[in-house]
């Protein structure tokens, strides 16, 4: 079997009856024996539910029925996303027995669209990580160069898709943990608008800030899966009612005339020059291409890492009050109710999700709640305000994903501060609620792929696979 699939591919593949649902489901299953004891980007995987969805698609195969977009697909899915049966850790030992009793309803979707859930992928603790380093189970190793991180949060999810490991995959973003993982890996990763993607079932970090978004090897393939898990759902409120657009469609459209915003901010110190050459050499793709390039101003850009990391340890330090033993997850018994919770939490959270507990309850107290929380709200509104302001000019913004290629997997553990500034090009879109998308942009000395970053406007998806089909078309993986 050929070593990568894309969508197509397979859809292919099953209508003309050269290889099963089945086939495809065993061979992934054979690759991932084969490689993940390497890269350890699979904490569990689903055999019994992935051969019965197959078996499934091979009966709509057999019967002649007309096959959903997805039929046969193997796709992965980040542990943070809920799945029935299958154990789901949020890459904490806290979560270590917890079985979901329902489906997320992005996976929910998938599966109806006739994906092959493969199993669950590695993740920073809750999430929380820039390098898959925060997870319970170990990192992950980036398949692309051997010794360095694969990104974080989602790197189990992108490793999974760039080893071959998946088709495609699942992941979330809250401040550019599907985006950096794309980049480090060299895949195209999407992280759609807030409210763009049902957030049912996905376990909570920072519920204003959290969103699931596809990884895949190509442009196309992220419009497909896009198309798949966009739209409302009357499970979560957040989710908007705006009509979802052909993704596949918008992808495929020309992008001569195009203004693209390239903020200065964005080009500032900490930058590696070799990733400045490499961005350069993709506005300058988009020049050829016919696209206006214009430089921009987004002025509140570096109070973004300062703000996120307010606001997502604010709102992480709640959500993560649920993990008291009682409920569900890890407990460990104590001689009143107060050792139990201290002892349970002391033992199920790592070091990252404590010291963000710790941040979180700050400044949220009562003391420090206007000082900090709500002076991030305020500057909130204001970076959001400088990409209303950039989109009444330019179609959209280009930056670089991240200032650095991928680093070695240990380099950058004691230093929480550089771990943070990893996401650094990230947060900004995040923090305003607009889509980004990761493509690949080549790669240093041959080998360390860069990542081209695209923002859109609020559920201007269609804008932003548009930039970047374009760019993957005129070769900007080889640049
Ligand atoms: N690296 C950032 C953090 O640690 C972003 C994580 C994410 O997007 N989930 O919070």
């Amino acid at each position: 079997m050929s070593a990568t699939w894309t969508i197509r591919g397979v859809q292919e593949a099953l209508a003309s009856k050269k290889i099963s649902a089945q086939e495809f489901a065993s061979d992934y299953y054979k690759r991932i024996e084969a490689r993940n004891p390497e890269l350890n980007a699979y904490l569990a995987l689903s055999q019994d539910r992935a051969f019965a969805q197959a078996e499934r698609v091979d009966a709509w195969v057999a019967a002649g029925k007309p096959l959903p977009p997805l039929a046969g697909v193997p796709i992965a899915v980040k542990d943070v996303i809920s799945t029935r049966g299958v154990r789901t850790t949020c890459g904490s030992k806290i979560l270590e027995n917890y079985i979901p009793p329902y489906d997320a309803t992005a996976v929910q979707r998938l599966e109806a669209a006739g994906a092959v859930i493969l199993g669950k992928t590695n993740c920073d603790e809750f999430a929380m990580g820039s390098s898959n380093e925060n997870s319970a189970y170990g990192p992950v190793r980036n398949p692309e160069v051997p010794g360095r991180v694969p990104g974080g949060s989602s790197g189990g999810s992108a490793a999974a898709v760039a080893a071959g490991l998946a088709v495609a995959s699942l992941g979330t973003d809250t401040g550019g943990s599907i985006r950096q993982p794309g980049s480090f890996c060299g895949i195209p990763a999407m992280m759609p608008s807030y409210g763009r993607v049902s957030r049912y079932g996905l376990i909570a970090f920072a519920s204003s800030l959290d969103r699931i978004g596809p990884f895949a090897t190509n442009v196309r393939d992220v419009a497909t899966v896009m198309q798949i898990i966009a739209g409302r759902d009357a499970n979560d409120s957040t989710s908007t009612t705006a009509p979802v657009p052909d993704y596949c469609a918008e992808a495929e459209k020309p992008v001569k005339g195009l203004r693209i915003g390239v903020p200065k901010e964005y080009f500032g110190a900490g930058m590696d020059p070799e990733v400045r050459k490499k961005i350069e050499a993709g506005i300058e793709l988009y020049r050829k291409l016919g696209c206006e390039v214009r430089e921009i101003r987004m002025p509140h850009t570096d109070y973004a890492i300062a703000v996120y990391y307010i606001i997502a340890t604010a709102e992480a330090s709640s959500n993560l009050a649920r993990y008291d033993g009682v409920r569900y997850g890890l407990r460990m018994d104590g001689d009143s109710l107060l050792s139990m919770y201290r002892k349970t939490r002391g033992a199920g959270f790592g070091a990252e999700v404590k010291r963000r507990i710790v941040l979180g309850t700050y400044v949220l107290s009562a003391g420090y709640y206007d000082a900090y929380y709500l002076k991030g709200q305020k500057v909130r509104a204001l970076i959001a305000q400088d990409f209303r302001d950039a989109f009444t000019k330019v179609d959209a913004i280009v930056t670089p994903t991240s200032p650095v290629p991928a680093f070695k997997l240990g380099e950058r553990t004691d230093d929480p501060l550089q771990m943070y500034l990893a996401d650094i090009y990230t947060v900004t879109g995040s923090l305003a609620g607009v889509p980004g998308i990761s493509v690949p942009c080549g790669k240093i000395c041959g080998k360390l792929p860069v990542g081209l970053q695209i923002f859109g406007p609020p559920f201007g998806e269609g804008r932003v696979l548009q930039l970047a089909r374009a760019f993957e078309q005129a070769g900007g993986a080889a640049l």
